[in-house]
């Protein structure tokens, strides 16, 4: 009887034992399943943080920057000459370099203009300060200096040094290039205005933008500076400017 008894108490003694094992392994298993969530979560935000940063310092300076700016404000650095530059589409001219970026994007945005039937034509890209000197110093002979510097740029200050300007005309109707108000009334002045900033490009100085940008309305005048900024800018306004969209400062009056 006393054998049977101390049989039973190990058996007891066993059950207890394996159900009180079996308890402890379910919870450790259910705090590890637990534990890989929050790790997860840490390693996730340094990522997004650092893919955030080069938007938020656009840089106006570096020679090989999309968004290095020309204006009344912003001299380019002396003598700069962009580093890939490389041929666009025939302007029947030698100014028909743009940088490689930009050179790519008109070539697909004049085949995507053709394919809706506009027949654009590329007039003038970059041009160096040499080439630009000797337009102004043109331009100043023919008007005389205040005139001059509404229409041209000073050597040293043109968006078209960028390597990241066209001037952009019609190939059908010719009357209206280089006019502001003809050639945004033109089927091509037009579908650039709809469609320019999906191939990167922004109208660089609109209808009464004077003030911000320093010069005349020139609706054939447009400027690369990727698709991600120039649909962003668009989306502003179609009319919003480079200076006003990044707020710095341009106006008519030259700095130097
Ligand atoms: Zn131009």
């Amino acid at each position: 009887m006393k054998r049977i008894m101390t049989v039973l108490l190990v058996i007891m003694l066993a059950v207890l034992g394996l159900a009180v094992y079996s308890y402890l392994n379910k919870d450790s298993q259910a705090s590890a399943a637990t534990t890989p969530e929050p790790t997860a979560e840490v390693t996730a935000q340094p990522t997004a943080a650092a893919t955030a940063e080069p938007t938020a310092t656009p840089d106006f300076t570096s020679g090989d920057s999309l968004l290095i700016l020309a204006n009344k404000s912003h001299k380019l650095p002396d003598g700069y000459v962009p580093s890939d530059l490389t041929w666009s589409v025939d302007c029947g001219t030698g100014a028909c370099y743009m940088r490689e970026p930009a050179a790519e994007a008109l070539q697909e945005m004049f085949s995507a203009a053709a394919a809706d039937g506009v027949n654009l034509t590329l007039l003038s890209a970059y041009r160096s300060e040499d080439y630009q000197a000797t337009l102004y110093n043109g331009y100043v002979s023919s008007y005389g200096t205040e005139r001059a510097d509404k229409i041209s740029s000073r050597p040293g200050y043109s968006d078209h040094q960028t390597g990241l300007a066209a001037d952009i005309g019609s190939s059908t109707d010719s009357s209206a290039d280089l006019n502001g108000p003809l050639f945004a009334a033109t089927a091509e002045g037009q579908w650039l205005y709809e469609h320019a900033h999906e191939y990167g490009f922004i109208e660089r100085y609109p209808d009464g933008k004077e003030e911000y940008t320093g010069y005349n309305f020139e609706s054939w005048h447009y400027r690369y500076v990727g698709v991600e900024t120039a649909t962003a800018i668009y989306n502003v306004d179609p009319e919003e400017t480079f200076e006003e969209y990044f707020n710095v400062s341009g106006g008519t009056t030259y700095t130097e």
